[in-house]
């Protein structure tokens, strides 16, 4: 069998050795209360600690507004910003970069620009990483980064500051055991998305599934077989390489971007279970599936309380986050199911001036629309993507109260 784990390095033990590395750094520097008093300076907001102390709501004139009951920041992202910004203080002089955003937050980004923390320049799609130097310290992002990566900065005489959330690394520890019991790793995610970039480099065999359609095309071809060169083709930017679905698709395991829908990760599931259970019967299931629970609580609170949120009357929705966070999409998917006028928007400044509001639709690019808030009285739902601080959320609202002359 040709497969991607007879080629690729062992990335446990590359793993294990950097764990014991003096220049690898995954549980901060001891300055963590000096950065929480700065990001809580930064970021929190008193209108929103009052909105959460009244149940969520607040009731302004003719505006409304229904907060969820989680949203915004998970402590993942809280942890590897404040990780950051323990490295700033803890490496005062030395240059630092980071490999990504550090979480799909503009203004998160452009405060570690600010404190000197450097982004690595992508170009054509391919990160540069020429310009870092042996000594230079380089942080990993809360979604993590490739083994391919950490080897070079490794390699290159980096020190790593590793913030990925223990929730995306129990998704490698998945993935590890997938390879070690030679069963093929089906990733529930996007091909191109930096956390499941990441937990593919550690993946023996894979093949990433994006959603259900996909899947049960996947599990029609393993009861059922059919075109090879159309498979190849569908999954040519999903799977490892060398991949054979007529061989490769004979013990599965399940594996997910820690932010897709809860609900889809665990129907996945199901759909393999049941397929392999048809094809081998069930005193060989265990043999042919395995499964173990990555859904991050903070992705399943979140999306817990934007299904509460939409069974309100709402007029309308407003979800705050990054455009390539995917969290916040699968929150504004909710809504748009639910056939509530909804509205993706990065930061308040996309409101305005006057009625109007940028925002970006679930599919294509940003959209302008005028009017956007209706006459009289309005009820607006609100929720945040996991990077978003409090204090934009704030923004918003004080926006929409501006508009409505409260
Ligand atoms: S959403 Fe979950 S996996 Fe992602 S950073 Fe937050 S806690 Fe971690």
């Amino acid at each position: 069998m040709d497969t991607q784990a007879e080629t690729k390095m062992d990335t446990k033990a590359f793993k294990r050795s950097l764990n014991n590395s003096d220049n690898y750094h995954r549980r901060g520097f001891g300055h963590v209360n000096e950065a929480m008093d700065a990001m809580n300076a930064e970021y929190q907001s008193d209108l929103i600690r009052e909105i959460r102390e009244n149940n969520y709501v607040l009731k302004r004139g003719n505006v409304t507004i229904h907060l969820a009951q989680s949203f915004g920041f998970c402590w993942g992202v809280e942890r590897a910003v404040a990780m950051a910004y323990e490295a700033r203080t803890h490496f005062p002089n030395d240059r630092i970069w980071i490999t990504n955003e550090i979480i799909h937050n503009p203004s998160v980004n452009q405060r570690l620009r600010d404190m000197n923390v450097q982004f690595i320049e992508v170009e054509n799609e391919v990160k540069n990483f020429e310009p870092i130097a042996n000594g230079d310290v380089v942080i990993l992002p809360a979604f993590g980064a490739s083994v391919q990566e950490m080897q070079l900065l490794n390699d290159r005489g980096c020190t790593i500051v590793d913030t990925t959330c223990p929730w995306v690394s129990k998704v490698w520890n998945t993935v590890e055991k997938h390879k070690k019991t030679t069963h093929t790793s089906v990733i529930h995610g996007k091909y191109n998305h930096e956390e499941t970039i990441a937990t593919s480099s550690f993946a023996g065999v894979y093949l990433i599934v994006l959603n259900l359609k996909q899947t049960q095309y996947v599990a029609n071809y393993i009861l059922n077989g059919g075109d090879k060169a159309e498979f190849l083709e569908l999954f040519k930017n999903a799977m490892s390489q060398g991949f054979n679905p007529d061989v490769d698709l004979d013990r599965v395991g399940i594996a997910n971007q820690t932010t897709m829908l809860k609900g889809d990760t665990e129907e996945i599931g199901k759909i393999f279970e049941r397929t392999m259970m048809k094809k081998y019967g069930p005193d060989q299931l265990n043999d042919h599936f395995v499964a173990f629970n990555t859904i991050c609580d903070a992705t399943q609170e979140r999306q817990d309380a934007m299904f509460e949120l939409v069974d309100k009357k709402l007029d309308l929705m407003v979800v705050i986050g990054g455009y390539n966070s995917s969290n916040t999409t699968h929150l504004q998917e909710i809504a748009v199911d639910r056939t509530i006028p909804s509205f993706h928007i990065d930061s308040s400044d996309r409101i305005g001036p006057g009625n109007r509001i940028e925002h970006k639709p679930l599919t294509g690019d940003l959209e302008t629309l005028e009017d956007w808030l209706p006459e009289g009285e309005i009820v607006v739902g609100i929720t945040s993507g996991a990077s978003t601080p409090d204090k934009v959320v704030e923004e918003v609202i004080d926006r929409i109260f501006a508009l409505k002359k409260m």
